[in-house]
């Protein structure tokens, strides 16, 4: 690295997202694939991310908020872009001026939808949500029938048009699970009703990752992939599915040291020198992602070694002990912090008994985000 580049960053291999989204198509057959680039593309940067998937032969994109869809429009993205989390006060018009298809999962979403669009004089694309038994978004058994009573209505004054029909899985990592096949019977269910409603969606679609590369039977028109576009297996322990980790986290090592024997390193200084040693400083702490309770728990690899971090994660940084320093570690090198390869992120998930999910959103605060492979190298904030 040279002396530009920044101390601590993400580096976002567009590449790899490329590969990840040929093998979902691989598995998705006939069905198209919608890429999920949520919360910023899991953290990876949803412009580049959504370019680079839609470049791979993703046919549309999924985001949660309306504000997230029309950055996507405002970078120029212009394939099908599906919002499904808003509350009723959202946007619609500009939704619906920017060509967003919008997720409902109640009247009253359908209700401010509706007066969106006639407000704006365009048809607004709409997706049911529909709660097959996660019980969070999505519309609940006990309103549907009103729902497609008002979206029948909205559908005859071309108030709307009606274009798909979702719901998410409860157990999708868990391939045999009953309850997926309950969710599966109860979306055929709920487009059985909407039929009696002259109701009939294009596009039917239920598949995240896990469901895709597991349950080929559940893709019907479309699969909605998240986690493993960005090269994360969701069911780790079963398999990587030949995926690619998108995301390097690394640092840039600021100080090389001599401890003497004794000597405690970093704040309560919960680690003593047990020798003289040699110790690398890594600019990146808890303001920058990397959580404190992983403290003196990690391994770092800089070079072709892994050091393990000794003492507390501090805001800003935190220390690694190189020993003798065989490799002759010196100021400057790349320390990496999780990526492919054996620093992968699931490693951190074990240590503080969450999922890589919550892993690859962590980087933040100074960490500069950069994108290698192409389309061209670009760099943004984080
Ligand atoms: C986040 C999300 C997905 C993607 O899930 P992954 O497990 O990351 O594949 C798909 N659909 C909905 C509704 C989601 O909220």
């Amino acid at each position: 690295m040279s002396s530009a580049d920044p101390q601590v960053e993400t580096v976002i291999d567009l590449d790899a997202v490329a590969h990840n989204v040929r093998v979902l198509r691989e598995h998705a057959g006939e069905a198209a694939v919608m890429a999920v680039v949520k919360a910023d593309a899991y953290n990876h940067g949803a412009v580049q991310v959504g370019r680079a998937a839609l470049a791979a032969g993703a046919a549309e994109l999924g985001v949660t908020t309306i504000d997230e869809a029309l950055q996507l429009r405002a970078a120029g993205i212009d394939a099908p872009i599906l919002s499904w989390l808003n509350t009723s006060d959202a946007d619609y018009a500009a939704a619906i001026a920017a060509d967003v298809e919008i997720g409902v999962s109640s009247v009253a979403h359908l209700d401010a939808v509706a007066r969106a669009a006639r407000a704006v004089g365009r048809t607004a694309t709409v997706t049911l949500k529909v709660d097959t038994g996660l019980n969070r978004n999505g519309v609940s058994d006990t309103e549907y029938p009103q729902v497609l009573e008002l979206l029948q209505r909205l559908v005859d004054e071309q108030a709307v048009h009606f274009r798909a029909m979702f719901s998410h899985l409860a157990h999708a990592d868990q391939p045999r699970h009953p309850v997926i096949d309950v969710q599966r019977d109860r979306l055929l269910d709920a487009l059985a009703a909407a039929k009696e409603y002259r109701l009939q969606p294009e596009l039917v679609h239920l598949a995240n990752s896990a469901a895709t590369l597991t349950r080929p039977d559940l893709a019907f028109d479309m699969v909605r992939p998240g986690i493993a576009v960005y090269g994360l297996s969701p069911i780790p322990e079963a398999s990587d599915f030949d995926l690619r980790p998108v995301m390097t986290f690394r640092a840039r090592v600021a100080l090389v040291k001599r401890v003497a024997a004794g000597e405690g390193v970093s704040y309560g200084h919960e680690w003593i020198a047990p020798r003289d040693t040699t110790v690398a400083l890594i600019p990146a702490g808890y303001a920058d992602g990397v959580p404190r309770p992983l403290g003196g728990r990690i391994a770092v690899g800089i070079g072709e070694a892994n050091y393990p971090n000794i003492g507390r994660v501090c805001m800003d940084q935190l220390v690694v002990d190189l020993g003798d320093n065989p490799a002759g570690v010196c100021e400057g090198d790349t320390a990496i912090l999780f990526g492919p390869g054996d620093l992968h992120p699931q490693r951190w998930a074990d240590l503080l008994g969450t999922i890589h999910y919550e892993v690859v959103c962590s980087p933040r605060g100074r960490a500069v985000r950069r994108y290698v492979g192409d389309p061209a190298q670009q760099r943004g904030p984080r």
